[in-house]
């Protein structure tokens, strides 16, 4: 044991040696020199200031956090000196740098027995220890190894106060560093395990809150693949992971029951067991305080009030949707082919539906056409001619929010492969038997006789959504308005995501005028050059559009807008009335677009959240509100990052920003390799790459189950 020891202690030396040779680590230069206060000041100073930029785009914000209240905390161990203090700071630093380099997380993750070991060491080797601790991060288990032995070393030795006692201010540390002041931290439930809020739990830095999610569905279901569930190439189970999985080990409860109503009041909510069995025959009612509610309860289908759809339409917005689709088609196969059906009910039998065509829709029509003529014909042969797809589309063309291209190549192939599209049409009633149609030009009606019809024109507000939208007077909206920093207006403490909310950014046409007497100092009624460049300056944080106009411009700083509004803005002798201020500002609007409903927004906002709760701790910790500091936190700003439509056939277009579309094969190949890539785990990844490779060596799943 000695021995080995020994032996690890010399290759821990050595290591030591090598990394400090090596100019690009600085953690460790700094634990090394740690036993110098000054230079360990500055050393901690150039860290700062070289890992500055890195570390604010870095989600869990953990070594400034760390510090900043170690180094205010009242109850630091009194043995510790500031330098320990750092070092701790960088050390934990050191450590979550190599697990945020592994897409983990967080510098709780450093064993606590490390900790100990640290503080209850004292002054005499700690420099030695905080090397080692953070040599882990190259050493793995060796380095912990060393750590530990040191400190059962000095243990036996009696040198030191019981292991208890530095647990214990360890304990207090971590409470007060990053808790929420005396005793408590806040409280946050979650509404919701679909995009947003998934993405908001994977984010979060789970020990600086108490959370609790709340949901009806235990799982997280990817539905970009919904489409291809519904048309058997992929499984069910390979799209969903269920949320108790995501958050094991991260100290977040989870409750399978659907909140019925928020009370934004008192703080509560109201939630309903979703379980089919009742509870001595009642349903099980509870309520939840929250501290902190993020709402991400998504969305609802529309319908539009058209009468008939509830009852006789399927629906593609849920795992169980997809599937009794899929099984829904190959049984309408199967009726078919009883006898005694005369052609034209098989062919009434074997009208598929599908309306709206948006992406959802022209996916999923496509998706059906292959299955159909890849393999249900194969098995059903007889029945080849009396198919038929037609999708409805009340717009002017079909996929209408992508490029216009897109959506004439689409229309092509759809009318290639005898898909009827038609286009201006709108639904005006579903029968037992019929879909009534109405041209909107014309008037003229229509009725067709259909098996199967898919709705999928969009989405509506959740009642739990609605409900609270009238509490806080947002009645007359269709989603949850929030601000830039995703709060809901008039409603504190409640954060709103993904399908159920829209950020209302701020036009700074609105604030003009204000905007100019508080730009404008000497009342002059002209702005100089350099009032207009501060007050622009000054402005960048709270309406993001400027910094989105700048990008798309090229302009590297806000000087950019001073030369739209004249012509040479260097000059310091310019000077600019109200209404030059107005042109040269509102330029910038035009940068502002309402966000799509989609995965890809609501995935970001989710992680955007989570990364201000991460930052916010802080201030809570020191008893700041969150409202003083507004500014402090960047706003939600959106990127889009291109989208998909596969069009059947192993092909498919993709919009790619910039200007940039691609349709075909290659593209086919693109859509699978992002997709897998998105996948939420290994387990999915691969449970939908063989999915897709069973696809093409045994076709598509045709049983009606
Ligand atoms: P959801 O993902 O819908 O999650 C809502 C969550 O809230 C669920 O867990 C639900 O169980 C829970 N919930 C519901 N009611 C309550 C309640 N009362 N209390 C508590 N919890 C509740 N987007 C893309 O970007 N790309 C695509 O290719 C794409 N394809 C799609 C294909 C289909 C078939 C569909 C239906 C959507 C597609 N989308 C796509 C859109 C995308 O799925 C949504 O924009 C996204 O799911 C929105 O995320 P969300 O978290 O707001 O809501
Ligand atoms: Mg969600």
């Amino acid at each position: 044991m000695a021995m080995m020891r020994s032996v690890l202690r010399n290759a821990l030396r050595f290591c030591l040696q090598q990394q400090q040779q090596h100019e690009g680590f600085r953690g460790l230069n700094f634990v090394a020199s740690s036993r110098d206060l000054e230079s360990s000041r500055t050393c901690l100073k150039n860290w700062f200031g070289a890992a500055g930029t890195s570390w604010r785009q870095r989600r869990n914000f953990s070594v400034r956090r760390l510090y900043d209240h170690l180094h205010r905390a009242p109850n630091v161990p009194a043995r510790a000196g500031r330098d320990e203090i750092w070092g701790l700071a960088e050390l934990a630093a050191s450590r979550s740098t190599h697990a945020a380099s592994r897409g983990q997380a967080h510098w709780t993750q450093l064993p606590r027995s490390m900790m100990h070991g640290m503080l209850w060491c004292g002054n005499e080797r700690v420099s030695y220890l905080l090397a080692a601790v953070a040599a882990t991060g190259f050493l793995g288990g060796a380095g912990l190894f060393v750590v530990l032995a040191d400190a059962g070393q000095r243990e036996e030795q009696g040198t030191s106060r019981p292991a208890a006692a530095a647990s214990v201010e360890v304990e207090e540390v971590v409470r007060s560093s990053v808790g929420t002041g005396p005793g408590r931290k806040k409280k946050v439930v979650v509404l919701g395990t679909g995009w947003a809020g998934t993405s908001f739990l994977k984010n979060l830095d789970s020990s600086l809150y108490d959370v609790i999610v709340v949901a009806p569905r235990n799982s997280f279901v990817f539905t970009p693949l919904l489409p291809s569930v519904a048309s058997g190439v992929v499984e069910a189970r390979s799209v969903t992971e269920p949320i108790r999985r995501i958050i094991r080990n991260r100290n977040i409860e989870f409750y399978q029951s659907e909140c019925v109503r928020i009370d934004a009041k008192s703080k509560q909510i109201l939630c309903n067991d979703v379980s089919e069995r009742k509870w001595q025959g009642k349903d099980v009612e509870f309520t939840l305080d929250y501290d902190l509610l993020v709402v991400a309860v998504g969305a609802t289908n529309n319908t539009f009030g058209t009468k008939g759809v509830q009852e006789y339409c399927h629906f593609l917005k849920e795992i169980e949707d997809a599937e009794k689709i899929r099984e829904s088609v190959v049984e309408r196969f199967e009726t078919a082919s009883l006898p005694n059906f005369s052609s034209e009910d098989r062919s009434k039998l074997l009208h598929f539906v599908v309306v709206g065509g948006g992406p959802t829709g022209v996916e999923y029509a496509a998706e059906l056409h292959d299955l159909i003529h890849d393999d249900l014909c194969r098995l059903y042969p007889h029945l080849k001619q009396d198919v038929t797809i037609t999708v409805v589309q009340s717009g002017d063309h079909i996929l209408n929010s992508f490029d216009r291209r897109i959506s004439e190549y689409a229309e092509k192939k759809f009318s290639r492969d005898g898909v009827d599209v038609k286009i201006g049409w709108r639904v005006s009633e579903v029968t037992d038997e019929n879909v009534c149609l109405k041209l909107k030009k014309t008037g003229e009606l229509v009725q067709l006789p259909y098996g199967m019809v898919v709705w999928s024109t969009g989405i509506a507000t959740r009642p739990v959504v609605a409900d609270l939208m009238a509490q806080i007077g947002q009645a007359d909206r269709k989603v949850l308005a929030t601000d830039a920093w995703l709060r809901v207006h008039n409603c504190e403490g409640v954060y709103a995501l993904g399908d159920c909310a829209s950020v209302e950014q701020r036009k700074i046409a609105e604030d003009i005028t204000n905007l100019f007497e508080l730009a404008e100092k000497e009342k002059s009624g002209l702005l100089t050059a350099e009032e207009f460049l501060e007050t622009a300056e000054k402005i960048r944080p709270e309406y993001p559009q400027i910094d989105i106009y700048l990008e798309h411009q090229h302009m590297e700083s806000v000087t950019g807008l001073l030369d739209n509004a004249v012509k040479d803005g260097k000059q310091s002798t310019v000077q600019l009335d109200l209404e030059h201020f107005r042109k040269a500002m509102c330029k910038v609007d035009s940068q502002l677009k309402s966000m799509p409903a989609t995965a890809q927004v609501a995935a970001q906002q989710g992680a955007y959240l989570a990364c201000c709760f991460n930052k916010l701790a802080q201030e809570y910790a020191t008893n700041i509100k969150p409202e003083d500091h507004r500014h402090q936190l960047d706003p939600f700003f959106y990127r889009h990052l291109g989208q998909f439509a596969p069009l059947g056939g192993e092909i498919a277009a993709a919009e790619i920003p910039g200007d940039w579309v691609s349709i075909g094969h290659s593209t086919q190949w693109l859509w699978y390799s992002v997709y897998a890539s998105m996948q939420v785990s290994w387990r999915t990844r691969v449970l939908v790459v063989f999915d897709w490779a069973k696809k093409f060596i045994f076709g598509r799943d045709s049983s009606s189950m």
